[in-house]
């Protein structure tokens, strides 16, 4: 049997139909750029996040410059990231000339915490991008109250994490901005890239509008430089009919995170996700001293996994100079992470098959 990593094709053969209805309606409506559509799916998905407007963008990436832009964070402001983290965090920072300063990863988890940023804070810290890696939402209540001491501005890289609560929010709740993707493998993805942005500040929420469709509220008039990054309405049309199954997709990942958590119990050498809060499991990330041999044996056995990610984002050519001497606490787990297949069309079966592959290794 070979299974997976994810499974893409499976959800869209299982909405074939709500698909092609999308398709044609979307081409009746003579609408391709922003509109009632866009509108419905940002009201929809800001209330989901607990959060009182949405902005929808093209990807992830920009959703993420424009929040820190519009929070007012530029040249001259440090910001404080995770080491640990998809490149993007760190690119956001860049684009809107602003320093993205490391964190490491907390002792045992895969996020960093309030410590991590208060160990990398400096006078010119501005804002903090806590990320809600593999789905899990970063350990906020400490984070909000380091913020609050030191006047620094929250912005959540929530890229990873729709839905998943912890601390009694939901992703997208906590900071003065969030910033969502919609990339295909996200918890909610479209079919092509997208991304939003949610806030309850609505001065933010104006200005980010403005900033991803040219600086302009009204057409031909521009009060700022914006860029062009906005969510096409066909992929909000798409969106809008995955969110009314976002619970359950979760509940579906939910699951199988519970059934590895049993079947890889008792494993010597090999570490399983804590789980902190209510996770969505946007990855299922385990924690392995032979991770290489690991995954050479998976994939003998037909079990497809990758590495979330393989270094942390100083070690990356853009961001060079930027992090510690080698050996820091994020490289150690760099080279120890391995993500198993896990999505909402996994079945039963091929759950089984990878413990059972997983335990072949470790000898039975
Ligand atoms: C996917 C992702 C992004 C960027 O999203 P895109 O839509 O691909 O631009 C940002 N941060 C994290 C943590 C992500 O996983």
């Amino acid at each position: 049997m070979t299974i997976p990593f994810l499974d893409l094709a499976a959800a869209a053969a299982e909405e074939r139909a709500e698909l092609d209805a999308i398709w044609a309606r979307f081409l009746e409506s003579g609408r391709y750029i922003l509109g009632p559509e866009v509108e419905a799916f940002e009201a929809a998905f800001a209330r989901y996040c607990g959060a009182a407007e949405g902005v929808g963008t093209g990807n992830g990436l920009d959703a993420l410059a424009i929040a820190l832009e519009a929070a007012g964070v530029g040249p001259g402001d440090e910001v404080l990231v995770p080491a640990h983290t998809f490149i993007a965090t760190w690119l956001a920072v860049r684009m809107v000339g602003a320093t993205p300063v490391p964190a490491e990863p907390e002792a045992g988890g895969y996020n960093a915490g309030a410590e991590d940023f208060a160990a990398a804070l400096t006078e010119r810290t501005r804002a903090i991008v806590p990320v809600h890696l593999y789905g899990e939402v970063a350990p906020m209540a400490g984070i909000l109250q380091l913020a609050e001491a030191h006047g620094l501005t929250v912005i959540e890289d929530a890229a990873q994490a729709h839905g998943a609560e912890r601390d009694g929010g939901r992703a997208g709740s906590f900071g003065r901005a969030a910033a969502f993707s919609f990339y295909p493998a996200k918890n909610l993805g479209a079919l092509g890239d997208g991304g939003a942005l949610v806030t309850s500040d609505a001065g933010l929420a104006a200005q980010a509008r403005r900033l991803r469709n040219y600086g302009s509220e009204r057409k031909y008039e521009h009060d700022e430089a914006g860029r062009n990054s906005r969510l096409d309405p066909l992929q909000a049309m798409i969106l809008s009919m995955r969110l009314a199954r976002l619970d359950a997709a979760n509940s579906a990942r939910r699951a199988i995170a519970a059934r590895y958590r049993e079947g890889l119990a008792g494993i010597d050498g090999l570490a399983l996700p804590e789980g902190a809060g209510a996770p969505v499991w946007h990855l299922y990330v385990v924690r392995a001293a032979e991770r290489d041999r690991l995954a050479a044996h998976l994939e003998g056995e037909g079990v497809q996994t990758q590495i979330h990610y393989p270094r942390p984002v100083y070690r990356f050519p853009p961001f060079a100079g930027a992090g510690p001497a080698a050996g820091s606490p994020a490289d150690r787990l760099c080279g120890e992470i391995l993500s198993l297949p896990i999505g909402p069309h996994q079945s039963e079966a091929q759950t089984e098959a990878v413990i059972a592959a997983v335990r072949g290794f470790y000898g039975g």
